[in-house]
């Protein structure tokens, strides 16, 4: 398959592990250490601000000392031979520093801050540097509270999830790594790859009954699963096509 195609990764906490950031619910993740409910929603925010903001200020200096890993940097070269959408359920900047130009996040960012009072209202939404705190006082251009840009788990995903659905549906090629698939849409995006489409997933985990048949799984980390998946894609997908000739028998 020497012809350009449209590549979808839908990446999750797994593709940044190696970078040194916890993911959420393995055995050694962050929800085994914390509970979410009492720090990642936006009545925690409004009832005890200092604990919600020291909460993602460490996250947010733990991201500035992160590095993109192998993985990333293989997901953003890719580029030079087929056009590449990254949409991902992280809130680190790790796909971008490694050279990604399209990437949509589902969950907000952690570089970037907003209104407490009106979290998706754009004048409010600005970058702010990592190395510097957000403080209980600080405040947005509408006059309320700052808070992180990303999204509380009592809270409903904006518009980027129904372009995400269009771009999952329209790929040529869909990847998805280091997801447990198992918050927001993330479960519902997997369904919409076609069938009849090259489809990979990149993760350490037993999937079974998680995903969709005719998936291919590297059952690797993800800097080990997207070398393999990089010679899929420079060779044009013969797992896949291994997979097609074997269901034709
Ligand atoms: P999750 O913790 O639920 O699942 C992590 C997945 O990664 C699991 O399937 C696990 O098997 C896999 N994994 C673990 N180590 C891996 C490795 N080295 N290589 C490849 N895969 C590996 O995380 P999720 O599914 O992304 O959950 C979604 C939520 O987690 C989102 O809300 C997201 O914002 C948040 N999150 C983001 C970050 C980040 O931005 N780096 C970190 C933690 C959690």
């Amino acid at each position: 398959m020497s012809v350009r195609q449209h590549i979808v990764f839908l990446t999750g906490a797994g593709i940044s592990a190696e970078s040194g950031l916890c993911t959420f619910r393995d055995p050694d993740g962050l929800w085994r250490q914390v509970d979410p409910l009492e720090l990642c929603t936006a009545s925690a925010l409004h009832e005890n601000p200092e604990k919600v903001l020291a909460f993602y200020n460490q996250r947010r200096r733990e991201l500035l000392s992160a590095r993109p890993n192998e993985a990333h940097r293989i997901v953003a070269e890719l580029e030079r031979i087929h056009d590449v959408t990254v949409i991902t359920q992280n809130v680190d900047d790790l796909h971008e520093r490694a050279g990604s130009r399209e990437v949509i996040h589902l969950h907000g960012e952690l570089t970037k801050v907003t209104s407490s009072r009106s979290r998706l209202n754009l004048s409010c939404i600005k970058d702010f540097p990592l190395a510097r705190p957000i403080l209980p006082g600080d405040l947005a251009a509408d006059g309320s509270q700052l808070r992180p840009a990303v999204l509380f788990f009592d809270e409903y995903p904006t518009f980027v999830s129904e372009q995400a659905a269009r771009l999952c549906r329209e790929a040529d090629v869909f990847v998805v790594v280091g997801t447990s698939l198992s918050v927001g849409v993330a479960p519902d995006l997997v369904h919409l790859a076609r069938k009849d489409v090259p489809r990979y997933l990149i993760d350490p985990d037993d999937f079974s009954g998680r995903i969709p048949d005719g998936f291919i799984h590297l059952r690797e980390k993800a800097v080990e699963g997207m070398r393999l998946f990089r010679k899929e894609a420079e060779n044009g997908f013969p797992s896949f096509t291994r997979f097609m000739d074997g269901k034709a028998d």
